[in-house]
């Protein structure tokens, strides 16, 4: 049996989880909802997925642009195993609420808080604590690329410090509303930033502090890493731990990836789709050991690094996989992650 899944907020994230769960051979998607007409509901429609109205005073407007709704968020709520909830943050408590009304199991997303789930997921770290559990967060697209590199650096050879700077996308490529902005923005200024705490939330022992910058760009966070290690390594230590690794892509200057516009035109070039890039870019010649700590950048793709740990979750929460790195095996072979 197929595990049955509902979208709920069909934007930027939840488009992206709908495709990726339609392409695996364990899960359906059950229906995506929208709040009203668009082109993307028009596309929903043509892709085979179901669509339902965010709520009942919704519909008419479906209805005028001549769009097929097939019922409201309850209605599909009935017909789901789980929600992948992608709407935007602070809805959580409202919906949270009605999913448990309806006994549906739901994954949020990083613009909702650690305490609305109490667990704050990330495949490779603490799939098996996922298990059979109704509600869970995907941490957000930042968080989920620190997490990444991390937890394979902490599991490798113990962390003793992790200091990070984030330069983080001031805005989606698609929203007009957010910019653009001409400026360096320190934020928060008052430090650190919320990034560490976050990572926490997952891998609490974990000594981090983080500071961010919003930066003139849409494409991608890039983040300079500087990690204390408990054990001695070396450069290429790091490549090969970074190598072995399932979502994490090295990537090299020499081949002319130098900046996050290059690494995106590359997403685009190996055929993915929408050109996300789904794994961490990291510059295999920016790893450096100097004076025994261990620095180097990486590039995250804020529209795409979580959808992979969407679908993981899926999985634990409705245990359909109970093995972790079996799950991550699956969503990387249909998704065609071979890095
Ligand atoms: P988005 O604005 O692109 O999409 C949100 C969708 O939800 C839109 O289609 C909107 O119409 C719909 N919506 C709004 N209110 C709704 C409601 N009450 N009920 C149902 N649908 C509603 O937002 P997004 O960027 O996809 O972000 C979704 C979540 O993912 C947020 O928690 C965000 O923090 C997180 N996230 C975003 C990014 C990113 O870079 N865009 C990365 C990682 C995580």
């Amino acid at each position: 049996m197929k595990a049955k899944v509902a979208i709920n907020g069909y934007g930027t994230i939840g488009k992206r989880v709908a495709d990726a769960v339609a392409a695996q051979d364990d899960m359906e998607i059950a229906g995506v909802v929208k709040t009203r007409p668009s082109f993307e509901a028009k596309i929903a429609l043509e892709k085979g997925y179901a669509l339902y109205a965010a709520a009942e005073e919704n519909v008419e407007e479906f209805r005028k642009s001549k769009i097929e709704v097939s019922g409201t968020l309850e209605d599909l709520l009935d017909k789901a195993d789980i929600v992948v909830d992608a709407t935007p943050g602070d809805t959580g408590e409202e919906y949270k609420k009605l999913y448990g009304k309806h006994g549906v199991r739901a994954i949020w997303q990083g613009g909702e808080e650690h305490e609305l789930t109490g667990f704050s997921f990330n495949s490779e770290a603490n799939y098996r604590d996922a298990l059979g559990r109704d509600f869970a967060r995907v941490v957000s697209c930042n968080t989920t690329g620190l997490v990444r590199v991390l937890y394979a650096l902490d599991t490798a050879y113990g962390i003793r410090k992790a200091r990070v700077t984030l330069m983080r996308r001031a805005a989606d490529p698609n929203d007009i509303k957010t910019g653009p902005i001409n400026a360096l923005v320190p934020d928060p200024i008052k430090l650190p930033s919320h990034h560490g705490t976050d990572v926490n939330s997952i891998l609490p022992h974990i000594d981090i502090t983080t500071m961010a910058v919003k930066t003139s760009t849409t494409l991608m966070h890039l983040h300079a890493l500087n990690v204390e290690l408990n054990e001695t390594c070396s450069e290429d230590d790091i490549i090969q731990l970074f190598a072995s690794r399932p979502r994490i892509r090295l990537v090299s200057s020499k081949d002319r990836i130098k900046s996050t516009a290059e690494a995106m035109e590359f997403a685009k070039d190996i055929g993915r789709p929408r050109g996300d890039m789904w794994e961490n870019v990291v510059w295999k010649d920016s790893i450096a050991i100097n004076k025994g700590e261990l620095y180097f950048f990486q590039a995250i793709h804020q529209e795409s690094d979580v959808v992979p740990e969407n679908v993981d979750a899926i999985r634990a929460l409705t245990g359909i996989e109970k093995d972790g790195a079996n799950s991550i095996k699956k969503t990387n072979r249909a998704l065609g992650i071979t890095s």
